[in-house]
């Protein structure tokens, strides 16, 4: 393997990480996972790759990675930072030769974000190199790598990802593909994966599900991406989903698709329609869009309330507020505009600009505010912090009434599959009722849509508990996944998973 240039040392990854990782200090979201592409029998598969990476930047901002293949050697470029950060510079690129690529964009669900834990991940195996990229989160990683230290594998990252590597090495299979179903049968938990080893890319998701992978076609190459919106940006088709349980293998003979695992029931991540996924994108073939315009309209029907103007929390309240206003014949408008230049790299200077809190990264449209009542539309609460924010800044701005209406069931427990999320003790909905958080936040009023109103918007009559259809974990607590870490009480909390053995 060449490494390309990457970010000189860990010591000038960490002090970069400082800058980056400063976060907008109201936003109030649980964070994307991670993002994967990977590409198979193009000349400039690098280029692809950035491309799609840079498409599906908002799934991970903190690091990046791609890993490409020339047919004898693999070259990689991994550094701290955004996609463009990293891969606008034909330099690097040209440097990732290769007619295969894999890349990544991380989200620390697991692990400290440092260089060694950016992916795709690279081994050298008695077979040749292997590369992964992983989005999710493995819910045994930390008793499996146990156990494997105690064999003495000896770790180079403190990712959950890893795992998978050192269980391919130490399986007893004898194929490349029967070492990985063995490794994966030993885990437990949330994995999309592409793989990128000698002369052919594999991609992998989980038999439930959980998070995304879509298979496309650019000319005669496939085309692996979390989302579709990673195949428009390059011009390419998108074919069908991965299915879950499927690993997809793609070499020069073309594509073929095995089922090794038990089935299990379907349980797509269902935020991924209510906040991860961009909009434009067409997830499980449901177009996310369109979605959350329906959850938007279901919210209304639920939870009406007479108004003048409905306002979107921009940006990722703007689908569902259009859903709302049109359901509720009430007029849309933008009565907050955000600044799209206050991002993750912006550095606060002083506490005297730290406390100007919100009001840097959104501001009121006075003119479509002042006198009115208001009906405020977004996606989610978590803490309640930028909804408290939020709506003292809509009342600043001469509102005489602010309801707030949430497109998603009230997040009442923490995710262990791949998204960070607080501890439940800091989850607003974990700790107060309905009026507990109208109060808080300082609405006239406040509603969520109900579980039922979500599963409706997503085509069904409600949700069966027989038959759930999606994870909704984090508003039912109903985990479908066996949380082996967490209930053998053996690390508090995802984002300190494995971080004992840093
Ligand atoms: S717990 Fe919530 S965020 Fe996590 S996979 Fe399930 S629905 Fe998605």
């Amino acid at each position: 393997m060449t490494e390309a240039k990457e970010t000189t040392c860990t010591m000038a990854a960490d002090a970069r990480f400082s800058e980056v990782t400063t976060r907008p200090f109201d936003d109030d979201h649980l964070r994307e996972e991670c993002a994967i592409f990977g590409i198979y029998g193009t000349p400039d598969a690098a280029a692809h790759t950035a491309l799609g990476l840079h498409a599906l930047q908002h799934r991970g901002q903190e690091a990046t990675g791609l890993v490409a293949f020339d047919g004898k050697h693999f070259h990689a470029h991994r550094g701290m930072g955004h996609v463009a950060d990293n891969f606008s510079q034909h330099s690097v690129l040209d440097r990732l030769k290769g007619h295969a690529a894999i890349g990544h964009n991380r989200y620390a669900t697991t692990g400290e974000t440092v260089l060694r834990n950016v992916q795709p991940l690279f081994a050298d195996f008695d077979f040749g190199g292997f590369a992964i990229g992983h989005n999710g989160n493995l819910t045994n990683a930390y008793l499996v790598r146990r156990a494997l230290v105690k064999k003495g594998c000896i770790f180079q990252s403190t990712t959950d990802t890893e795992v998978i590597i050192h269980l391919m090495a130490t399986s007893t299979q004898h194929t490349v593909l029967d070492r990985m179903v063995d490794a994966l049968q030993k885990v437990d938990g949330a994995y999309s994966l592409v793989c990128l080893m000698n002369d052919a890319l594999i991609g992998v998701r989980d038999p439930w599900g959980i998070r995304p992978l879509e298979l496309g076609k650019l000319g005669d190459s496939w085309i692996l991406a979390s989302e579709t919106c990673a195949f428009d940006i390059i011009g390419a088709d998108a074919v069908r989903d991965v299915e879950p349980g499927e690993i997809i293998v793609i070499d020069r003979n073309g594509l073929r698709s095995i089922k090794p695992f038990p089935a299990a029931p379907r349980r797509f991540c269902i935020f991924e329609y209510i906040y991860f996924s961009r909009p434009d994108s067409v997830v499980e073939g449901t177009s996310v869009y369109e979605a959350r315009k329906r959850i938007g309209a279901e919210l209304a029907r639920e939870s009406h309330v007479d108004a003048d103007v409905v306002i979107p929390v921009p940006d990722s309240g703007v689908p569902a507020a259009i859903g709302y206003a049109a359901q509720a014949r009430i007029p849309f408008e933008l009565g907050i505009i955000r600044n799209h230049y206050v991002g993750r790299t912006f550095i606060e200077p002083t506490d005297q600009i730290r406390h100007l809190g919100v009001k840097l990264k959104h501001n009121a449209n006075r003119n479509q505010l002042t006198g009115k009542r208001v009906i405020l539309v977004d996606d989610s609460i978590v803490r309640g912090t930028t909804s408290t924010k939020i709506v003292e800044m809509v009342r600043n701005a001469g509102a005489s009434e602010v309801h707030m209406r949430i497109a998603s069931p009230p997040t009442t427990h923490s995710c262990f599959y791949g998204v960070d999320t607080p501890e439940r003790s800091k989850l607003l909905a974990s700790n107060l009722d309905l009026a507990g958080m109208t109060r808080f936040i300082g609405a006239d009023s406040l509603a969520f849509v109900t579980m039922d109103g979500l599963y409706r918007a997503m085509g069904e009559t409600g949700r069966n508990p027989r038959a759930v259809k999606y994870c909704d974990a984090c508003f039912s607590g109903d985990y479908p996944i066996v949380l082996t870490d967490q209930d053998g009480g053996s690390v508090p909390a995802q984002l300190s998973l494995l971080a004992e053995a840093s």
